[in-house]
């Protein structure tokens, strides 16, 4: 049962305090005190359980109107409502009463129903104001909490017509994991920091909030900075200068409030939102401004995401194969798998675009064992047809690798389909092996043990290093094409391609080249030592009926031989 709210009845005459006492005592608790002396003493026990006092003004020891002052002065008192009782013909008392901070007053003789609608709605008044406040400023920062920044922005903007603002807002990347490293209280005094700076940098040009955790929104009148990322650089260094959390990376949106749109303060800080958002992840990036292609990606990714179990149900997948040669001998030896969209309204959709997504929202996991399932058919259906027994490359996600079940599930793919896990490849992206190494050598060990064949795909395109290659399990390092590219432009002698060819052959690692488009390319990687080469120049994905035929193909020439 909930308790019942207290009253302090403060009155020196016996029958008014009794009175006084059972008209309220079936709603409230009653505490009672003769003079203001002791209702101060009261007052001091109980403090802010109180919620009202109903004060009686002509008392002995301490009169009304000074125990009404000594209330109000106090802040710990001063917002517990009082209410006078005063003669029915008092109007100079009601008046003093009132001036002095009462809240209002009753008259003698009481009347019951007056007196308990009085007291419950001046209770239900100070609870909501005190709610009001509560949600006015955020507890942490002393900034505005979001539903008032919402109405204050709203005025702002209205009260200066003659002027331009935008929305600024930003957010921390791995706020998470600050407050687990460093503890909360540190993630804490990082935000009391930022709303230092914010309050500075906006000062009488705008107004700021603290939305929630680390999201942090600011009304800023137009051109009072200039948004630029070297701005926000600067801006997070001050940051990281703030406390002991170092290496906090802080990104920013800005929606530029057109008078031309009528759009909500609600989804002007959402698209602000969004704009910071499209940009995690992106090292050297710090802000991004909103606009409508933002919002129609969104929308498209929304559509994706609509579509993409229906479509996995649907077999709206394909797996396509992409032949890999081996380069002394131009023999075709294995392929890689490549999953296509081929939506029936949409018609064919890029991996490009989807996987990305999927990657996000955690699709491509199903999607992946979705392909690896489809591979190890299509191998078991050619052994069945006394094909030519090739390997094919898989590729595995990130979310892949914490999937406890992986093992289990691509050791059981193996025996379902009567396969030798070493005819599946498992290609795994280097920015992966940088971003969790621990785990990845754990899992991708594992799997090697199992004797699946292990490849660190896109070797060369990010910052994976070279002396970390040979504690990492793998048997085959394929490179990126845009690497190659690269490389192949500047002169043989200037390339690393030769040492990454010497370091991977001396760690028995195979070498395959992918994205080979030209003939030079493909000479000079064989002159180079490269194992192995997939590539436009050689064939494209293409569906598993037509690499079918270039399988039968091959073994029909092997029978000429
Ligand atoms: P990736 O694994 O590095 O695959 C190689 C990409 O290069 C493929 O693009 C392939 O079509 C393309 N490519 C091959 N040779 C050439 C060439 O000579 N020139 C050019 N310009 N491109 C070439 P695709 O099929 O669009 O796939 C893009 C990426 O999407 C893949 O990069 C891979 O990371 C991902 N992906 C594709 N299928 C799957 C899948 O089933 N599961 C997962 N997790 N990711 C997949
Ligand atoms: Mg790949
Ligand atoms: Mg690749």
């Amino acid at each position: 049962m909930m308790s019942k709210k207290k009253i302090l009845v403060v009155e020196d005459n016996n029958i008014n305090r009794a009175m006084l006492a059972s008209i309220l005592d079936s709603q409230y608790e009653v505490l009672e005190a003769e003079n203001g002396q002791e209702a101060l003493d009261v007052l001091e026990q109980y403090k802010d359980e109180i919620s009202l006092i109903l004060l009686d003004i002509i008392m002995p020891v301490m009169d009304g109107y000074t125990f009404l002052s000594i209330v109000k002065e106090n802040p710990n008192y001063a917002s517990v409502p009082v209410i006078v009782t005063t003669q029915n013909d008092g109007e100079s008392d009601e008046v003093a009463a009132l001036s002095q901070g009462a809240a209002d007053f009753v008259g003698k003789p009481y009347k019951p129903q007056i007196i308990l609608h009085r007291v419950a709605s001046i209770i239900n008044l100070r609870e909501t104001a005190a709610m009001v406040n509560q949600f006015k400023y955020d507890r942490l920062t002393g900034l505005y909490g979001k539903e008032y920044f919402y109405k204050s922005a709203r005025e702002f903007i209205m009260k200066n017509p003659e002027k331009q603002y935008d929305i600024v807002c930003s957010d921390i990347e791995n706020f998470k994991l600050i407050n687990d490293v460093f503890g909360v209280p540190a993630g804490d005094a990082l935000l009391c920091g930022i709303a230092q700076i914010y309050t500075q940098y906006v000062n009488a040009h705008g107004i700021c909030s603290h939305f929630h955790a680390d999201q942090f929104v600011c009304l800023m009148e137009h051109d009072v900075v200039e948004y630029s990322d070297d701005f926000f650089a600067q801006v997070n260094a001050k940051i990281n200068g703030l406390t002991k959390v170092k290496n906090v990376s802080l990104k920013w949106g800005v929606y530029v409030i057109s008078s031309a749109e009528n759009v909500p303060v609600e989804q002007m800080c959402d698209r602000a939102l969004l704009a910071a958002r499209s940009i995690k992840g992106q090292y050297g990036k710090y802000f991004s401004y909103y606009d409508a292609t933002l919002r129609n990606q969104l929308l498209r990714n929304q559509e994706i995401t609509n579509e993409m179990e229906k479509a996995l149900l649907e077999e709206q997948f394909v797996v396509y194969l992409q032949p890999k040669y081996k380069t002394t001998t131009r023999e075709l030896c294995g392929a890689e798998a490549l999953v296509r969209w081929i939506h029936p309204e949409w018609g064919f959709q890029s991996p490009g675009e989807f996987i990305p997504l999927f990657e996000k929202n955690g699709f491509i996991t199903k999607l992946d064992q979705y392909v690896w399932k489809k591979v190890c058919m299509l191998l078991h259906e050619w052994d069945q047809k006394g094909l030519r027994s090739i390997p094919v490359s898989v590729n595995v996600s990130r979310a892949d690798i914490y999937n406890v079940n992986l093992a289990d599930i691509l050791k059981g793919l193996a025996e379902t389909y009567n396969l030798e896990p070493s005819r599946i490849h498992l290609e795994v992206t280097e920015s992966a092996y940088t971003e969790d190494p621990k785990q990845i050598i754990e899992t991708m060990g594992c799997l090697r043990d199992l004797g699946f064949m292990v490849e660190m795909d896109d070797f060369g395109s990010g910052y994976s290093s070279l002396n970390m290659l040979n504690q990492l399990p793998l048997d085959v390092l394929k490179l990126d094409m845009k690497f190659i590219q690269s490389e192949m432009a500047k002169p043989a002698e200037q390339g690393i391609l030769r040492f990454i060819m010497d370091l991977a052959h001396w760690m028995n690692l195979y070498v395959v080249a992918e994205g080979v488009e030209s003939r030079e390319q493909l000479e000079r990687l064989g002159e180079l030592g490269c194992d192995y080469v997939q590539g436009y120049y050689l064939a494209k994905p293409m569906p598993s009926a037509a690499f079918e035929q270039l399988l039968q193909q091959l073994d029909a020439i092997k029978d000429m031989e």
